[in-house]
């Protein structure tokens, strides 16, 4: 009797490995022949072996009289069955994974996702794989899945224009635009202004220490002033009406507070935003103030914050540092000029009109100064001087306060 071949059709279906080839087949036979003998054979029947990888079922198509498998069978595999070859396997679960991770594809990897392991942003096409999903662009250290991309934003930062969902807004009349809340504010946010209907660019900066954040309330340019901390080509801190009108009533040491911790206008490179000096300082808090600030209050106000500072931020520091320098090398000098000041008005009183005049005069103060580029500053001085005061003005019909003010490139203060 000539030996006659089995013919087998191997089902590979439920097996996990990957056998794509001839010699794959021929090693995964060398694997499981021998488990084969004994094993009874019928035409039609099933003979299932169970291997790590899964099942291996073979489909006796023929078993050529051959009632059983014994070292001598012959066997001819006449088909094999596999499932659909996944040429796109998802990167996390091997499924069909018909995307792509675009930051991967830019690092020159093929990572390829299905639909659930791939991050989306909504409305785009691109897909993030989970090594890749970008964060919101918030501020720094906002480490919240990014979801959407910002219009606005994207026109001028694509790189930047991703956000999370607490960052969201819709456009007010066409839900399938988004915006992130600071363009949101920018473009559509009315002002507050009873009556007023114009987009509130400007947005309240004031805050007081005990506020969380700045009033941030909308304003237009005309319902919104600015306070001129960084001098008067500048773009100011921007207060809304209502805070306009408490801000005469608001305590030097917040004023101070608002004045160091202010984000400051973008400024050219190179070019830098100075803090005031002591004398812009007290004037820029003295504004619309009933009582006027002393230059030893505005100390006072100084000194008594100084322990906070350092809670308030790296460039409110940097700020109040740049104050108290100023401060202390400008009043270092001040007893000083102002006796030097003293001593001249004196001497032009007694040269010009005489001693009992000059005498009236009993001291001066510095009140202010005011300096213009190029030039030497030009001092507000007080005299502190006994009554009548007339004849420091008018002397024999001559304006002779004017001379002295010509002479010491002063602003006199008689009251
Ligand atoms: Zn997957
Ligand atoms: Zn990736
Ligand atoms: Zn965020
Ligand atoms: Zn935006
Ligand atoms: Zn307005
Ligand atoms: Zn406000």
């Amino acid at each position: 009797m000539t030996a006659q071949y089995v013919e087998l059709i191997f089902d590979l279906r439920a097996f996990s490995e990957t056998v794509d080839s001839i010699s794959g087949i021929d090693s995964l036979w060398r694997e499981i022949n021998s488990s084969l003998v004994d094993r009874p054979l019928k035409t039609g029947g099933l003979v299932s072996l169970n291997l790590p990888a899964g099942n291996i079922d073979l489909w006796v198509a023929n078993a050529n009289g051959n009632a059983q498998v014994t070292e001598k069978t012959e066997f001819l595999i006449v088909d094999v069955l596999r499932n659909p070859k996944l040429l796109y396997q998802c990167a996390t679960c091997g499924a069909y994974g018909p995307l792509r991770c675009i930051r991967c594809e830019e690092e020159g990897r093929e990572t390829r996702l299905c639909s659930k392991h791939a991050h989306i942003i909504k409305d785009e096409l691109s897909a993030y794989c989970s090594e890749h999903i970008p964060t919101c662009n918030c501020r720094d250290g906002c480490r919240e899945t990014a979801t959407f991309r910002c219009r606005s934003c994207a026109r001028t930062n694509r790189q930047r224009s991703l956000y999370g969902q607490h960052y969201h807004r819709k456009h007010p009349k066409d839900p399938d635009i988004d915006y992130c809340i600071r363009c949101y504010e920018w473009k559509f946010e009315r002002c507050q202004s009873p009556g007023c209907n114009r987009i509130g660019k400007s947005k309240c900066q004031y805050q007081t220490r005990d506020m969380e954040q700045s009033c941030n309330a909308p304003a237009c340019t005309d319902h919104s002033y600015q306070w001129k901390i960084w001098g008067p080509h500048n773009r100011g801190v921007t207060l809304c009406e209502r805070h306009k009108n408490v801000f005469s009533m608001t305590s030097p040491e917040d004023l101070i507070f608002l004045i160091i911790t202010a984000k400051p206008p973008f400024a050219r490179r190179g070019r830098y935003h100075f803090m005031p000096n002591p004398f812009r300082l007290r004037r820029l808090i003295n504004r619309h103030r009933t009582n006027q600030l002393s230059f030893s209050q505005l100390e006072t106000a100084l000194r008594s914050i100084e322990q906070n500072v350092p809670y308030w931020g790296k460039s409110a520091e940097r700020n109040y540092g740049s104050i108290m320098k100023s401060y202390t090398e400008t009043m270092g000098n001040l007893d000083s000029l102002e006796r030097d000041f003293f001593d001249k008005v004196r001497n032009f009183y007694q040269n010009r009109v005489g001693w009992e005049i000059a005498a009236q005069i009993k001291g001066v103060e510095i009140q202010d100064r005011y300096s213009k580029p190029g030039r030497p500053p030009t001092y507000r001085v007080h005299f502190k001087a006994d009554e009548p005061k007339g004849r420091l003005v008018k002397n024999r019909g001559v304006n002779i306060l004017n001379e002295l003010r010509t002479l010491l490139n002063i602003d006199v203060d008689l009251d």
